[in-house]
């Protein structure tokens, strides 16, 4: 066999082609047509009130949420963002106040907590590439209000610590769960640690409704301030119109309520998840256990391997400077392979690219939120540089999707691409 790299023109490891990881692992299905149409054929889409003879499409994505996640309440919204708003307006954050968020999150993790009028905190993520939870107790002050974990790429932040930190100190936790629906933490179903868990069916998430969300928890009062904020017209109350039924129930809302055409989409995407887990992670198994022992490689650590979605295989390389080369030989090989963070190439997902919070920029002049007088502080400090943990671990990683439709050639092709660079490059 030709030893050289396809890079240097020899023959590619991987000769299939590359399945689409999106959408919702790649099916959408004669399951989602049915719900749709059914939704359509009603004649009437909007969630609330008007004809009742059917029940709600969105209520049963709501039902089968709460029933595989095991929370008492879900509520269903127009994504994974209002879903976060929605939490920390119900978990009562607001002006003055600060939120823990890692560096290594998508851009809406934060902007979520500057909408709600509270300041982000960045946090270092370490080798799981989830928050740093030995870095937590350090930036908490009397300004701190919540932390808000998030589970990235389909796998689980330590939430024990975390959880810990949070009771120590009285804070809400918020878990961003967009990255890993379905996915567990010794034993317990992601979303559900903390005061809420928020979930996308976004495009680019395990599964889809093409824009979407949910929050769930298992507090009541939690659950209707988060139906409050999520309406401004309170069509979820028994009488809309009717007064407040106790203090606080009705305040200004947003409109971030979901329609029945994209409940239906949720729902029958909903019964694919458990199938979609099962086989991305086999097949990430099937990965890994040709990579496992290739010497200079650091696979990524997983906070509980049991509770790994199996969305991506990541992997360390010894130097920042081989990433870039690493994962152009991959490309080469025929494996859909990516850097996670490229300091001259755009990606919201790493805070060094969010260039409007650094700068703090807001939409308004006086400054609102890092200005606000209720901080008692001057505004919080931004800077490119201020996670350098999170960007050596994140400059040195290489990134593979694993699509549920892969074969199990597709897996021993990729190892075997991976095998090949690695005895190259390292
Ligand atoms: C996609 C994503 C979001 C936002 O989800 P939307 O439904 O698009 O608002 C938030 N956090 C993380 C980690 C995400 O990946």
């Amino acid at each position: 066999m030709d030893p050289r790299l396809a890079i240097d023109g020899g023959p590619p490891a991987k000769t299939t082609p590359n399945f689409p990881m999106y959408p919702g692992g790649g099916e959408i299905g004669a399951d989602e047509k049915k719900e749709v149409l059914e939704a359509l054929e009603r004649g009437y889409i909007f969630r609330y009130y008007g004809p009742r003879e059917f029940p709600s499409k969105v209520a049963a994505l709501e039902a089968a949420l709460c029933d595989r996640m095991g929370s008492t309440y879900a509520l269903a919204t127009n994504s994974c963002t209002s879903s976060l708003i929605s939490a920390l307006v119900a978990c009562g954050v607001g002006p003055g106040d600060e939120v823990i968020v890692p560096a290594y999150t998508y851009w809406s993790s934060a902007s979520a907590v500057l909408m709600a009028r509270a300041v982000p905190i960045l946090a270092e993520v370490d080798d799981s590439l989830t928050m740093d939870p030995r870095g937590i107790e350090g930036l908490i002050n009397r300004r701190t209000r919540a932390i808000m974990p998030v589970h990235m790429r389909g796998a689980p932040c330590d939430m024990d610590p975390v959880m810990s930190a949070a009771r120590r100190h009285g804070l809400a936790v918020i878990e961003d769960n967009a990255q890993a629906c379905g996915g567990s933490y010794r034993g317990e179903t992601l979303g559900t640690f903390g005061d809420c868990g928020c979930f996308s069916l976004q495009y680019y998430k395990i599964i889809t409704s093409g824009e979407g969300g949910a929050l769930v928890t298992d507090d009541e009062g939690l659950y209707l301030k988060a139906q409050s904020c999520h309406d401004s017209a309170a069509c979820w109350r028994p009488d809309r119109f009717a007064p407040a039924r106790f203090p606080g129930e009705l305040f200004a809302g947003y409109d971030f309520r979901m329609c029945e055409v994209t409940g239906a989409m949720g729902l029958a995407q909903m019964r694919r998840l458990d199938g979609l887990l099962e086989r991305m992670r086999s097949r990430k198994a099937r990965i890994l256990s040709g990579i496992r022992d290739v010497e200079g490689l650091r696979l990524r650590r997983l906070n509980d391997p049991d509770g790994d979605t199996g969305i991506c295989v990541i992997f360390f390389v010894p130097e920042r400077d081989v990433t870039r080369r690493f994962v152009e030989a991959l490309r080469a090989e025929g494996v859909a392979a990516s850097v996670l963070y490229d300091p001259e190439v755009g990606d919201w997902h790493v805070y060094a690219h969010w260039g409007h919070l650094m700068d703090r920029v807001t939409p308004t002049r006086e400054g609102c939120p890092f200005t606000c007088p209720y901080r008692g502080a001057p505004p919080p400090e931004y800077s490119r540089d201020m996670c350098p943990r999170s960007l050596d671990w994140l400059g040195r990683a290489v990134h593979i999707d694993v699509p549920p439709g892969m074969t199990d050639d597709d897996c021993d092709m990729i190892a075997d691409a991976v095998r090949k660079v690695a005895g190259a490059y390292l």
